[in-house]
This record gives C-alpha cells, structure tokens and sequence, in this order.
C-alpha cells in the first residue's frame, strides 16, 4: 500500500520536527493536516478574488459568490446530496447538530415522545438532545451496545417505536472505531415515521457516503477532520424538512423581508446561514474534497483500514494492552490503555519522541464510563499516516512501558 508514502510530499507540515523528532501524527480523528492544494487555494481566494458574498455586484463580489456556490456544488455531490438547497453551510458538526435539535427538535418533538440515541455518541450529538428531550419533555432512549463496540440492533428494533420522533446516530464512533449500519437505522426510523439525524464527522473523511442510499433527514460532518480548513462543516437536511423549521441563527442573508415587528425568511439554504458565512474555508473545503476524490475515498477506506488492522494488531501482540471496539467493520481509531500507564503520561511521553496521539474521553463521557475506563489513549490513522508511524507508535509504548511502569 503506497498511498501514505506518495501523498506525504503534499502535507508540508509533516516535514515538521516536533521536539526535535520528526511528526508522527496520529491525531487526524481529532483534525487532520492541510495538503498544499488546500492551503494554495485558500490563499489565492483571499489573494485574488476575495470579498463578500450574495451582496455586491461588483465583480470581485460575483467571483467570490460563483466560488462560494461552486464549493456547495461540489460537496453536495461529493455526499451525493439529494438536493443542493438542502446543503447548509454550518462551523461544524456541532453548530449542524444544534441546528437540527433547535429548529426541527424544539417545534417538532412532542412531549412524551422518545429520542433514540446510542452510548456511543460524542458529546456534539448528545447533549443537544438532551435540552431538546428537558424543553418538550421527551425520553431518552439508548440503543445497547454488544461487548464488542457495536450496536444491537435487535434492541434496536424494540427501542425506536411508535412513540419516536427522533433518531440521532453516529455514522462512526470517535472512540471504538465502530461502523454503525446507519442505512438500517434509517430505515427503522421512518418505518414509525420519526426522522433520523446521522453525525458523519467520522465517516466523511474516510469513506464514500452515499446520502441518496442512506436516505437520512439530516447528516453533519466537518471540514478541518477532512483535510478543510476550520470554522465550516456542512448539514445536510431534506429540503420538505429545513422548510418547514424555524431558523436557528438570525441576521443577515437569512431573511427576505423585515418590518418593524417582524421578518420573513430567505429561500434554502440561505435561510440557514446567517451573517457572512465562512467563505475562504468554504473555499478550502472545496479544494480538499477535489483533492480526497483526485485519490479516491475507496482507495483512502482501503488504506485506513490496512493501517488499522496493522496498529491493532501490532498493539494486540504488545503485553498488557487493552483495546477497545470491534474487530472489523471500523474506521481509522484504535483506542486502547496500557496496564499501569495513564493515558495523559502515555500521551505526554509519546509527545517528547514527536508521536501526536489523543488521550482522555475523547467528548465521550458515557462511552467511557460503560467501558469503565476514565480515558484512553487513542492513535487514528489518515491518508498521509504509513506503516511507519504504526512502528513508531508501538515503540513509543516499549519505551513508554520502560519508563512509567
Ligand atoms: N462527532 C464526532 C463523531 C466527532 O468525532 C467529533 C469530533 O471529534 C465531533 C462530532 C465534533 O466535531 P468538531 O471536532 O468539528 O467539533
């Protein structure tokens, strides 16, 4: 498997020495790294054809628009996106998840209905139901997990029921690396006519999603965990939906008319983005989506997954070492804890050899505590990563072991 070796030259921060070593990041799950492609045209945008969008007429105004638009284009299809006007450009998973738990979840969710979740969910999508479920007074329902990270869905077929308005599942776990069968999920939800809502932070840097398959309501993800800049994300909602919510965010753009007393709203996806968006990082993001399918997200699936059977492996073989999450079916995370070493020493050890990986809860509290560990320690692999950095974590753990054991 070549690709990690052939794309690195693109990355130049992985030329980077940290603490004298050279970067082994295995960090990307977190956020990833920036290839040239993205930097340059987020550079030339502001360079050359900077300036608002959707206001002036002037010319630097319509380019900046038709490059704006353009990037919408492009993801939409990228996430094979029923509708384009259904493709909102938010900051990011969570703002997407708040959009949908504010203006669908707040009007539409009734009290005494049930929101079905899982335990495996980041905090991104969790807690916003959670004060949607204490504001119309709805249950929380928890899909089980097996011991092995994944999902029952025999429960889940009990669970989701006539009484649910809302399913809110994650695509990829953080944490276990698990693959959620969301297609399923999706289907048990309009099968009792609740609508589904699927965070695919996880999933949309390192697989093809194929959203007129899925068939969800609404899908999130971000665009810094896929090679974007930060501060844009995108939610994807049905647009018989998005129309009938109220706005989540006011000002600018968003309206059509204003009185006095009151105001009236603009068409979608305009309707959801209110205020000057973030229009280099949409930018950005258009660049880094030409630039994952010039790979090719199969090819990037295949290679996340050879590097996370490798690592899981190579760490399985290591003495005292628990891992976390199924076997197969699993995006590019392994988490796992050394007997005896903290996860934060584990991490601040590896850090001096220059290896970035995360360690703590990983904005999984719940998930922690049903595998009754307070952290772990987490490695994710990207399209950049190489068997090598798989070596030189599991050195880091020897050297680790010696050390702090
Ligand atoms: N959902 C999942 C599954 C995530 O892994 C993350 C971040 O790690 C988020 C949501 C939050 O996204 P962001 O990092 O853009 O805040």
């Amino acid at each position: 498997m070549l690709l990690g070796r052939d794309v690195r030259k693109d990355f130049p921060i992985l030329n980077v020495k940290v603490n004298g070593k050279p970067l082994v990041y295995l960090d990307s799950a977190a956020s990833s790294q920036k290839p040239n492609a993205v930097l340059e045209s987020y550079c030339r945008f502001c360079e050359q054809r900077y300036s608002n969008v959707h206001r002036g007429i002037h010319t630097l105004g319509e380019a900046a628009t038709g490059d704006y638009e353009a990037a919408r284009g492009s993801i939409a299809e990228f996430i094979q996106a029923p509708a384009l006007e259904g493709v909102i450009f938010t900051r990011g998973t969570p703002e997407s998840i708040n959009l949908v738990a504010h203006s669908y979840g707040k009007k539409f969710v009734k009290h005494g209905q049930s929101i079905v979740l899982t335990p495996m969910e980041h905090h991104a999508n969790l807690v916003p139901w959670q004060l949607v479920a204490k504001f119309v007074g709805a249950e929380l329902r928890f899909i089980p997990m097996k011991s092995d990270g994944t999902l029952d869905l025999a429960e889940a077929r009990k669970l989701i029921d006539k009484t649910t308005a809302m399913v809110a599942v994650t695509h990829a776990s953080n944490v276990l690396g698990t693959i959620n069968p969301v297609g399923e999920i999706v289907e048990l939800a309009h099968k009792v006519g609740a609508k589904a809502v699927i965070d695919g932070a996880q999933a949309v840097p390192h697989m093809p999603v194929n959203l007129r398959e899925m068939n969800p309501d609404f899908y999130s993800f971000s665009g810094h965990k896929m090679l974007g800049p930060t501060g844009i994300g995108v939610l994807y909602g049905r647009p018989e939906i998005l129309n009938d919510m109220d706005p989540f965010l006011t000002g600018g753009e968003m309206i059509r008319e204003v009185y006095l007393d009151h105001a009236t709203w603009n068409d979608l996806p305009y309707k959801f983005e209110a205020g000057t968006p973030a229009i280099a990082e949409a930018i950005g993001l258009h660049a880094a989506v030409r630039y994952l399918q010039e790979i090719g997200m199969e090819r990037i699936a295949q290679m996340d997954h050879y590097l996370t059977t490798h690592a899981l492996e190579k760490l399985a073989s290591e003495p005292d070492i628990a891992l976390y999450g199924p076997l197969s079916q699993r995006g590019a995370v392994t988490s796992f804890n050394v007997k005896g070493i903290h996860p934060h020493d584990l991490a601040a050890l590896l850090d001096r050899e220059g290896i970035a990986i995360r360690a703590g809860h990983h904005c999984c509290q719940p998930l922690m505590r049903w595998l009754d560990v307070q952290a772990t320690a987490r490695a994710s692999f990207y399209l950049y990563n190489t068997a090598d950095d798989v070596a030189a974590l599991i050195e880091g753990v020897r050297t680790a072991r010696k050390v702090l054991a």
